[in-house]
């Protein structure tokens, strides 16, 4: 027999199966899930205004008498108008429903009530329209506010949650055993469930939340951990031979510290005998094509086949020349693949993939389209994987036999959200840059000093440097926003008058952007104005200076990756932000990327200013949408329940984790059914 929580919502009292309908639009199937519908916020009726010191257009809680009901008014088909009169003592005030009759009809003359809602109406006479209206004899003064689909009322739902959680009991809602509970000094679930639903005060309601965000990142976390278990299961090649000797004796430089710690640490994951599924985390510069390579080696001379995958056609080429440059010397054949790759040639290729003749494919999406074989794929690489959808990441590891993952995101971000975001990832930071980097002077400005810095900028085009414009918009648009096409013009007649310009921007067709950016790489450009598109990983070590135009329109991840675009060779380089726009936040912000160069330090700050959504956009994670817990605001609770959850994952098959166990698998339903 299935535990009281989870019958079916439509046998609760006050539902039946007209209304278990509409819970179903809400994603409402069972009590528990009823349970777990958390309110939005709450209506506070208990401080109460009188009628002459309500605010006007604001919102406003009066209690007052019901003096009269007017006659409905209907103004046109489906709209009626109820005007009611009511009283505080001193002064009078309209109150106006629409459509609801029953609501109209429920209001008795003589009785008095708590109406919130914006005050408006004229200067003689107060109205508030569509209150929220309690009884002032109602024991709750704070009313829960859900999320309600067409056909269901606030009132519906609060009476069917009081329903339900009077039937909850600890045995059948309590997800974590006691001595966690205890440990992470969390308050029980049943108490939480009730305190969130129906609290006496909003003080009352905040440790309720923090335990059901608990919870859910809890839940969230182990749901991770399980999928990276799984995948850990499946069998995969084992790279027995990890000796990369030739390699570095190949490569023109040393390796950092960091990038030796990568390595190793793929080296080891790369002679299990289950798939590495790791995420090389690292800021800008801090050589992530160089650990890749390593990797790349280290499966050619096991003799696989590796692939790295990048999400833009510069990229891919970019990757291409480093990998070839890194991987020739010791007899490693690398070869291009990516949509703009001629027939013929992608035919040779394609043959060449499928015999073993190429060891290292470097490309676009064009790697995965359908009919591309492999001889012996053992290891596949993606470059800024966020920017991939998750179809494709699964697309991805579904390509031959089982192989190896690594993952490279040129994104610094805080390592908790990471293990959230790449939950299902181990994970190895960069966080070191190769010896001799110059740290990048950077300088937030407003337009008056936009002359300054042009002369500036030309100062180092005559010394033989060159120069990134960055504007936001490609074209023109209605704003005041520089954009690519006008401000190459205004440039080109301006301040760089006489130097050789560049444009570049997504809009161009790839061979197009190809050419311009080849042509700024040799030099035969002396400026490149452009947008974001820059943004990753794109490699000339003789740029020099970044100038950013309405730099607080950018993300300040964003500007320091776009910072990262110089000071990538020998020249002293400077960032300059150009903005007009001088709010406390915005200067707050830019302040942060000049006092320091740590895209770690930076990603925390503009985690915290802009907050996870923001950050990234939830489409390009691919994370279930959090109902309670906000990744930004709840940093201590992200870190704790990830503590947590490394100690309960072997508890997870205990009885005592029957109803965390099956939290964790309803979040991954769908995906389990994959998996399995
Ligand atoms: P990112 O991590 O941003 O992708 P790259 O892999 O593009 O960084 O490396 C940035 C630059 O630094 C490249 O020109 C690369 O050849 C160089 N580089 C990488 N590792 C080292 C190192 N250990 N010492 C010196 N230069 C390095
Ligand atoms: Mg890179």
């Amino acid at each position: 027999m299935p535990a009281l929580l989870d019958r079916d919502v439509k046998y609760l009292k006050g539902v039946g199966p007209k209304r278990s309908e509409l819970f179903g639009k809400l994603g409402i199937k069972s009590v528990r899930d009823l349970i777990y519908h958390l309110p939005r916020d709450y209506t506070d009726f208990s401080n109460t205004v009188s009628i002459a010191e309500a605010v006007w257009d604001e919102y406003n809680a009066i209690e007052a008498e019901v003096v009269y009901r007017e006659r409905p008014a209907m103004i046109r088909r489906g709209m009626t108008i109820f005007k009611v009169l009511v009283t505080d003592g001193a002064d009078d005030m309209t109150v106006i429903i629409y459509n609801s009759k029953f609501l109209y009809e429920s209001l008795e003359i003589g009785k008095s009530y708590v109406f919130f809602g914006k005050v408006a109406g004229t200067l003689t006479r107060k109205e508030m329209s569509s209150p929220r209206i309690l009884s002032s004899s109602a024991g709750d003064k704070l009313q829960p506010i859900y999320p309600l689909t067409a056909g269901l009322s606030q009132n519906v739902l609060r009476v069917c949650l009081k329903n339900a959680l009077s039937e909850i009991t600890p045995e059948e809602t309590e997800i974590l055993p006691e001595d966690v509970l205890k440990e992470c000094k969390l308050m029980p679930e049943t108490a939480a469930l009730k305190a969130v639903h129906f609290p006496k005060t909003r003080e009352e309601a905040a440790p309720a939340r923090r335990r059901l965000a608990f919870d859910e990142l809890l839940v969230l976390r182990l749901g991770m951990i399980e999928i990276r278990e799984h995948s850990r299961r499946s069998t995969a090649y084992s790279f027995e031979n990890s000796d990369i000797a030739p390699f570095l004796a190949a490569l023109p430089f040393k390796l950092t510290g960091a990038q030796q710690r990568a390595i190793s640490e793929c080296a080891e994951d790369m002679k299990q005998r289950s798939p590495m599924n790791r995420l090389i985390l690292g800021d800008v510069g801090s050589g992530k094509t160089a650990v890749a390579a390593a990797c790349c080696y280290i499966a050619v001379k096991n003799s696989a086949q590796a692939v790295m995958m990048a999400p833009t056609e510069i990229l891919a080429s970019q990757h291409f020349e480093a990998l070839k440059s890194f991987l020739e010397p010791s007899g490693v054949r690398v070869g291009l693949l990516t949509g703009s790759t001629g027939k013929k040639r992608k035919q040779e290729i394609c043959e060449a993939a499928a015999s073993g003749d190429i060891d290292v494919l470097v490309g676009t999406h064009a790697l995965f389209r359908d009919g591309i074989e492999y001889n012996r794929l053992g290891l596949v690489i993606t470059d800024e994987q966020h920017r991939f959808g998750v179809e494709q990441r699964a697309k991805l590891s579904g390509k031959g036999n089982n192989p190896h993952k690594l993952v490279m995101s040129a994104t610094p971000i805080p390592r908790t959200l990471a293990l959230m975001i790449y939950g299902e990832l181990d994970i190895s930071v960069l966080d070191e840059l190769p010896a001799g980097r110059q740290k990048v002077d950077t300088y937030a400005v407003t337009g008056k000093l936009r002359e300054r810095a042009y002369a500036y900028a030309r100062k180092e085009l005559d010394n033989g440097g060159q120069a990134y414009v960055v504007c936001p918009a490609v074209e023109e648009s209605t704003s005041d926003l520089k954009n690519v096409a006008d401000y190459a013009a205004e440039l080109e007649n301006g301040e760089f008058r006489g130097y050789r310009i560049g444009v570049l921007h997504g809009k161009l067709a790839s061979p197009k952007k190809e050419q311009v950016m080849k042509k700024f790489k040799d030099h035969e450009l002396d400026v490149l104005v452009c947008t974001t598109v820059v943004e990753v990983g794109v490699d000339v070590p003789n740029a020099s200076v970044m100038i950013v135009e309405n730099a607080d329109r950018f993300g300040l991840s964003q500007l320091h990756q776009l910072r990262g675009r110089v000071g990538r060779g020998q020249r002293r380089s400077f960032c300059i932000l150009i903005t007009d726009n001088v709010t406390e936040e915005s200067k707050k912000r830019l302040r942060v990327l000049s006092s320091t160069s740590s895209g770690f330090e930076i990603s925390e700050a503009d985690l915290e200013i802009r907050g996870p959504g923001d950050f990234f956009g939830s489409a390009q994670h691919g994370l279930p949408p959090l109902k309670i817990a906000d990744l930004a605001a709840d940093k201590e609770l992200v870190k704790q329940a990830q503590e947590t959850s490394e100690k309960l994952k072997d508890r997870l098959y205990g009885p005592e984790c029957e109803i965390l166990r099956n939290r964790v698998y309803k979040l991954y339903e769908s995906d389990r059914a994959e998996m399995s």
